[in-house]
């Protein structure tokens, strides 16, 4: 999960309660200019041409005060958005608690860093937690999906091979940063 330096809120933003089409649209776009098109928990790419979805971090049925709030919106594509649904950790507005444990990370946090909190397993695609809310983020997402870490695998594969890649570009970012690391140790 890369750190994302959100934009200023646009002013568009005013206008996502009334909900039409060209407005979501329009939110997407300016998501997507953060992430560079790609899905801002799992970094697949190219999601601006496929399926972006507008996610809420905190799930607007237990937070409906956050349901327009810029901070709490993120470019996600539909398997991280379906597989954390409407979990939550602590206290909803409506005075349920939640089922999860820990905290969930949030790429836009300003403390954020994927380095404190991940590491990747360059044979199998994983993406390792170093904490317990890197863990929950995990588990959150379904980061380490089958699908998930053979769509990294294949990449990093395609990469080995041919010096591209076209897909999950920030794995493989990390992937050279750990080989550089490596080469110093050498
Ligand atoms: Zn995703």
């Amino acid at each position: 999960m890369k750190k994302i330096e959100r934009s200023p809120e646009p002013s568009i933003i005013k206008e996502c309660r009334n909900g039409n089409f060209l407005t979501k649209e329009k939110i997407r776009e300016v998501l997507g200019k953060d992430t560079n098109g790609c899905c801002a928990y799992c970094n697949a790419g190219n999601i601006l041409a496929t399926c972006p979805e507008i996610e809420h971090f905190y799930p607007k049925s237990h937070f409906p005060s956050k349901a327009c709030k810029w901070e709490n919106l993120f470019l996600s594509c539909s398997k991280c958005n379906w597989h954390k649904s409407a979990k939550y950790n602590g206290t909803d507005e409506h005075g349920k608690v939640g089922k999860l444990e820990h905290k969930p990370l949030k790429p836009d946090d300003s403390a954020y860093k994927f380095e404190d909190n991940f590491t990747i397993d360059i044979f199998t695609g994983k993406i390792e937690p170093k904490n317990d809310r890197a863990k929950t983020t995990i588990d959150f997402f379904d980061l380490n999906g089958e699908e998930r870490n053979s769509a990294r695998k294949n990449e990093l594969e395609l990469y080995q091979k041919t010096g591209f890649y076209v897909n999950y570009a920030f794995f493989i970012e990390e992937y050279i940063s750990i080989m550089n690391y490596i080469k110093t140790k050498l």
